[in-house]
């Protein structure tokens, strides 16, 4: 008796434990799209009408995207000063379209170096841009930035490149760093073809 009661409770409590596990992973895995909710039902300014270039003052003038979406695998563009080397080093990093800015910091990881993701509210979808390799970060983490708002510039993550913006736009918005280059393309989509085909103008 004694001992099927002590059962009854150590089973009890394993079930309890599986269930208080179960619920507090699904809620987690539901977490982030209900931050980005909460974040746009009070900041409805930012609500995305359209998309621009990240570099050339919005329209990429003065720069070429030297490793295309899709090429070799490649998750994103490459953008580079049309100088070549290292002279856009510095430039000024454009945030693609309103949004909130979730992440601004130094990955720690050699390949990435500073990195600034931003999660755009654009038609009633959530969609994400992601700045590589940046030299410099120029805004915070937490914060809403407005469509062409600068954020960082261009970098060499450390010496890694030759200075560089890897420029990602992926509309799922739950994916990890990632790795720049990968076949799974799920998420991710051709920034340069979404940008012309979602075009931002003063107008809408
Ligand atoms: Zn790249």
């Amino acid at each position: 008796m004694c001992r099927n009661f002590k059962q009854s409770v150590v089973y009890s409590l394993m079930i309890s434990c599986f269930l208080l596990c179960t619920f507090t992973s699904a809620l987690f895995s539901q977490k982030d799209i209900s931050v980005y909710d909460t974040v746009f039902e009070q900041y409805p300014q930012y609500e995305s009408t359209g998309f621009v270039f990240p570099i050339g003052d919005t329209s990429y003038g003065g720069y070429y995207n030297a490793k295309k979406f899709d090429i070799d695998n490649h998750l994103g563009d490459d953008w580079n000063g049309v100088g070549g080397g290292d002279t856009d080093l510095g430039d000024p990093i454009y945030a693609s379209a309103s949004g909130y800015v979730f992440y601004a910091r130094d990955t720690g990881i050699d390949t990435w170096g500073n990195v600034i993701r931003i999660v755009h509210k654009y038609k009633g979808k959530y969609y994400e841009t992601l700045y590589a390799h940046c030299d410099e970060i120029n805004i915070a983490e937490n914060t809403m930035v407005p469509t062409g708002g600068r954020i960082g510039t261009i970098g060499n993550a450390n010496g890694q490149y030759l200075a560089h913006l890897h420029f990602e736009l992926r509309d799922d918005v739950t994916l990890g760093l990632g790795h720049g280059y990968h076949e799974n393309k799920n998420g991710y989509l051709d920034p340069t073809a979404f940008i012309e085909a979602n075009a931002y103008t003063k107008e809408n």
